[in-house]
């Protein structure tokens, strides 16, 4: 997508939703990043679901402790991978308290060392949490980007890189939540919003055309990019 086309599309974006915000309710950075350890593969409605009642008891490092793995499970047993996940929280309040003082870092390297923690959700954390313009790859991200054309790439850290190339710069603070937003309600997998989409006219997907004009119920080769793929060769969660 050209350099131009890519500041229309984020322009329009912009204008679609002056001030998008992630949809998982959260107070704090610590609070945000039990929820986004919790959201791998989870939605964010169960997710919220799940710490309303959680982060009314406990919402500090030292409290999960308190809870204990058993009290924490029982919080979060409605969300898939659970116990993983609350293992992976255990451990990452204890890291929190031992090294970081309860707080959590506001940087890459210290996020990364937190168990549960990989890039993507190091990313989040860092940007809206601390307002750091990083751009987190998810399913949707990924899909949006390659069937559009805006940054396309083979794997999601190869979109990230991409992504943070052409996104101008005035942009990039918000760039994740208007291309999660978009890929979640609009550029959906299997059956894209074309006639509704606030940036068709710079979209390269060639099965747009089909889609608005009826011809394809839902558009032959919508799903194709419905899947991340990983094999970056780290870990990106
Ligand atoms: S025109 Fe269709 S395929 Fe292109 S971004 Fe919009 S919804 Fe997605």
């Amino acid at each position: 997508m050209k350099e131009a086309a890519v500041a229309a599309v984020f322009a329009a974006l912009r204008k679609h939703n002056p001030r998008p915000r992630t949809e998982l309710r959260y107070g704090g950075p610590f609070e945000l990043l039990v929820s986004v350890i919790l959201s791998a593969q989870a939605t964010d409605v169960s997710v919220n679901r799940a710490t309303a009642e959680l982060f009314r008891v406990a919402n500090t490092p030292r409290a999960i402790l308190d809870l204990g793995l058993a009290g924490l499970s029982g919080y979060i047993r409605s969300i898939g991978l659970y116990n993983t996940k609350a293992r992976n929280i255990i451990a990452t309040c204890e890291l929190l308290l031992r090294e970081h003082g309860g707080e959590v870092p506001a940087d890459r390297e210290s996020l990364e060392r937190l168990p549960g923690v990989g890039r993507k959700t190091a990313n989040v954390v860092l940007n809206t949490a601390f307002g750091q313009p990083t751009i987190a790859v998810d399913t949707h991200i990924f899909r949006v980007a390659n069937r559009t054309g805006l940054a396309p790439g083979r794997n999601v850290l190869a979109v990230e890189r991409k992504l943070l190339r052409v996104v101008p710069e005035r942009f990039r603070m918000d760039a994740h939540h208007w291309l999660i937003l978009h890929g979640r309600y609009t550029c959906t997998a299997r059956a894209p919003r074309c006639g509704n989409c606030v940036i068709r006219a710079w979209c390269g997907w060639k099965g747009k055309a089909a889609v608005i004009s009826g011809a394809a119920g839902t558009a032959k080769g919508a799903a194709g990019w419905g899947k991340v793929r990983g094999g970056a060769g780290r870990r990106y969660t």
